[in-house]
C-alpha cells in the first residue's frame, strides 16, 4: 500500500511477477479492470480505464503546440502514450526513454493493448534514466512527456527542481511539457513543489485533472508547461485521424480538465 492510502481489486490471475534491478514489477488479470500493471505495488494501469490517462497525458501537451514533429516520452515502458502519440501522421520522431527494459518487455509481452506501437519506425527506444538522457538534449524536442512513477523510487529525480531546469533547456521555442503530477488528495506537497519548479523555467502553466477510478483517490493530473504561450486551450483542431479513435480527451476537454476546485487552484499560488 503506496501513500498510507489503499485499494482493493478482485484478481482472477497473476500473469507476471518479476524484480528487476529498479522495482518489483506485477501484471494481474482482474475481475472488473481487465489486466492491471502494478511497479511496487502501486497500480500504475488498468486496461478498463487506461485510456483515460494515456490520452490526457499526451493530447493536451501536443494539442497546445503549434505543429509538434519530435517529441520524447521519459518513463512511460509500457507503450501507452507513444501508442497516443503515433496517431498523429506530423509526429515524425518520438523517443522512449524508460529506466527499466523488463517494464518495456513486460508490456509487449502481456499488455499488448498497450504496446502496440512500440515497433512504429518512429519510435527509438532507449533504456536508461530519464534525467541523464535529459542533459545530452540541447534545444532539439517539440514535445516532452514524463510519464514517470512516484517520487520514492527510480522517479525521484524526475520530480526534482534541476530535472525541470534540463527539460526547459531540451525543448526548441514553442516547446511544451506534460508531467505527470500526481492526486491533489494524495500528495499535495508533491503538487505544490512541482508547480513550484516548473514556475521557475515555464511562465504558462495549466494542470489536467483526469478522472480514472483504477488510481487512488480516482483521480490523477498532468501538469502542462509552455515559455511562450498558454496551454489551457488547443492551439489547432484535432486531425480527424486522431479524434475518430479517442475516448477521452476532446478539444473541450482540454480546457475543462483545466478549470480546477478551489483548493486544487490555491496550491498554484501557495
Ligand atoms: N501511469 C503511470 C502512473 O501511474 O504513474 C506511470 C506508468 S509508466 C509504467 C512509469 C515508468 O516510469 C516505469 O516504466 C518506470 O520504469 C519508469 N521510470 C521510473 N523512473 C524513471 C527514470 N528515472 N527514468 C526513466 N524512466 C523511469
Amino acid at each position: 500500500m503506496g501513500h498510507g492510502y489503499g485499494m482493493t481489486v478482485l484478481a482472477k490471475e497473476k500473469i507476471y511477477s518479476a524484480v528487476s534491478p529498479y522495482q518489483k514489477i506485477e501484471i494481474y488479470d482482474t475481475e472488473k479492470l481487465g489486466r492491471m500493471l502494478l511497479l511496487d505495488g502501486i497500480i500504475q494501469l488498468a486496461e478498463a480505464d487506461e485510456f483515460a490517462y494515456q490520452e490526457m497525458m499526451t493530447h493536451p501537451a501536443v494539442m497546445a503546440h503549434d505543429n509538434p514533429e519530435k517529441v520524447l516520452v521519459i518513463g512511460g515502458g509500457d507503450g501507452g502514450v507513444v501508442r497516443e502519440l503515433c496517431r498523429y501522421d506530423s509526429i515524425r520522431e518520438i523517443d522512449l526513454c524508460d529506466i527499466d527494459k523488463m517494464v518495456i518487455e513486460a508490456s509487449r509481452k502481456y499488455l499488448p493493448f498497450m504496446s502496440s506501437s512500440l515497433d512504429d519506425p518512429r519510435v527509438n527506444i532507449h533504456v536508461m534514466d530519464g534525467s541523464k538522457f535529459i542533459k545530452e538534449k540541447k534545444n532539439y524536442y517539440d514535445v516532452i512527456i514524463i510519464d514517470s512513477t512516484d517520487p520514492g523510487g527510480p522517479g525521484e529525480p524526475l520530480f526534482g527542481r534541476n530535472f525541470y531546469h534540463d527539460v526547459s533547456e531540451a525543448l526548441r521555442n514553442g516547446g511544451v511539457v506534460a508531467a505527470q503530477s500526481e492526486s491533489p488528495y494524495l500528495l499535495p506537497d508533491v503538487v505544490k513543489n512541482l508547480w513550484r519548479f516548473a514556475g521557475e523555467f515555464f511562465q504558462y502553466s495549466g494542470y489536467a485533472m483526469i478522472y480514472v477510478p483504477s488510481y487512488p483517490t480516482g483521480c490523477i493530473a498532468s501538469g502542462v508547461y509552455c515559455n511562450e504561450h498558454s496551454v489551457d486551450k488547443p492551439r489547432r483542431s484535432l486531425p480527424e485521424e486522431v479524434k475518430n479513435k479517442l475516448r477521452y480527451y476532446t478539444e473541450d476537454m482540454h480546457h475543462a480538465s483545466m478549470v480546477l476546485p478551489a483548493f486544487v487552484e490555491k496550491m498554484r499560488i501557495s
